[in-house]
């Protein structure tokens, strides 16, 4: 390979600048809404000719029997690989191909994909159809300037990122797609900005707190024992104790934003006591004591602390509350849960992606951990692949927002970024 392949990946680049605006477009075109999970295979099959015509071998694979998988809504991911002329490592691009909601405050098509003022609009532009077209600008770019490269280059589009990866990254993990002696280089381009490196993520613990009461006449609640007045108990504990220990309990992990780098508590939902009626039932409520309350809550946890501690504590905190109230008594129930996921800075990945954006922007770019999760997990935890970042072109707080779009130019530096950094994980 040539001394400094800088100039012919920005030639290529640079020629290849409408296509990748088209392909964009094209993959905002089909509204892969996630749930219910539609039209899967029709992005895969288009992702998928495109890959062909510029040499990838593609696979369409279906996650089947995986969560959410069903015959209206099959869980279709693609795999495309290149090799090269010799052995050598592969580098995997990575990206969701599925969009949340439109939800409201349009003022665009939410799948037109309408060009204007060099940014893609539409629902998926940054979060993450924009960071697929621009990995795939970025391999094509670096196969034509380098076709005798050693390794491979491979890019994957799948399913339910949205919804926690389980017909997506994760089925393809649990079956070796991303097992370190197939893969050794991941880059997932969700949207960071081009001048950021996402190292990995917080973890996450989500559970169902339920207090228990004993029904009885609203108008003799000495009768019963309401749970509504035990969860309240229990609410008034977080907020005396737990959450501001878990505010000052700060991690050394880069999490941005700034609130999100210490461990973090929502109450996501509660519900006690009769059921909400239909909005078109014009009755009054009937008059019970509620025997009992649920609430889910969100916890989300730094590197430094570990699922069972997070578990203990709040068990810990609800015997607090038992301790002193006389016949509570409680339920905890595990919903969902997530380790946090962090790369080394000096891994492989991270090292030559920061080259490439010093040379590309002209500075060095900061290293940046999620507040939430994203694939990482199941790469890390599944494939047990630990050389693995989040980079790509977008701007984050634009994701799942009305009018979120991908601006052209942030694409076009991203895939330079990114070419230049196969061409240095795959050895000059
Ligand atoms: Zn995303």
């Amino acid at each position: 390979m040539s001394a400094d392949p800088l100039p012919r990946l920005r030639a290529e680049i640079d020629a290849r600048r409408g296509e990748m605006v088209a392909l964009a477009q094209e993959l905002i075109r089909i509204p892969t809404l996630n749930p219910p999970g539609l039209r899967y295979r029709e992005i895969c099959e288009a992702l998928g000719a495109r890959l062909e015509r510029s040499g990838f071998s593609v696979e369409l694979i279906r996650a089947e029997g995986a969560l959410a998988d069903s015959e209206a809504h099959p869980r279709w991911n693609l795999v495309a690989r290149r090799e090269g002329g010799r052995p050598g490592d592969c580098v995997h691009f990575n990206g969701h191909h599925d969009v949340v909601e439109v939800g409201h405050g349009w003022t665009l098509d939410p799948f037109g994909a309408e060009l204007t003022g060099g940014r893609i609009y539409g629902r998926g532009a940054c979060d993450m159809k924009g960071g697929i077209a621009s990995a795939v600008t970025a391999a094509e770019a670096f196969a034509a300037a380098f076709p005798d490269f050693p390794g491979a280059v491979e890019i994957s589009a799948t399913a339910d990122e949205e919804s926690g990866g389980y017909g997506g990254v994760a089925w393809l993990a649990e079956r070796g797609w991303f097992s370190p002696e197939r893969v050794q280089h991941v880059i997932i381009p969700e949207p960071l900005n081009p001048d950021r490196i996402c190292l990995g993520h917080r973890g996450v613990w989500w559970a169902e707190i339920e207090t228990k009461g004993r029904i009885a006449h609203g108008s003799m609640p000495f009768l019963g024992d309401c749970a509504v007045r035990h969860m309240g108990a229990v609410l008034a504990e977080m907020e005396a104790t737990l959450l501001p220990l878990l505010a000052a309990r700060t991690t050394a992990m880069p999490v941005v934003p700034q609130g999100a780098r210490a461990a973090t508590l929502n109450v996501n939902a509660i519900h006690g006591g009769e059921p909400e009626q239909a909005e078109d039932y014009t009755g009054l409520p009937a008059p019970c004591v509620p025997d009992r309350c649920r609430i889910t809550i969100d916890r989300r946890f730094p590197m430094e602390e570990s699922l069972d501690e997070v578990k203990a504590e709040i068990a810990a905190l609800m015997e607090r509350v038992k301790a002193r109230r006389p016949g509570f008594s409680y339920e905890i129930r595990d919903l969902f849960d997530v380790a946090p996921s962090m790369t080394d800075a000096e891994a492989p990945v991270v090292r030559a992606v920061g080259a490439a954006v010093g040379r590309v922007l002209g500075r060095a770019p900061a290293h940046v951990a999620s507040p939430g999760t994203y694939d990482q997990k199941h790469i890390d935890r599944i494939g047990r692949l630990k050389n693995c970042i989040a980079y790509g072109p977008g701007i984050l707080d634009l994701a799942h927002q009305p009018d979120e779009w991908v601006g052209v130019d942030d694409m076009a530096c991203a895939a330079l970024v990114m070419a230049l950094a196969i061409h240095d994980l795959l050895g000059a």
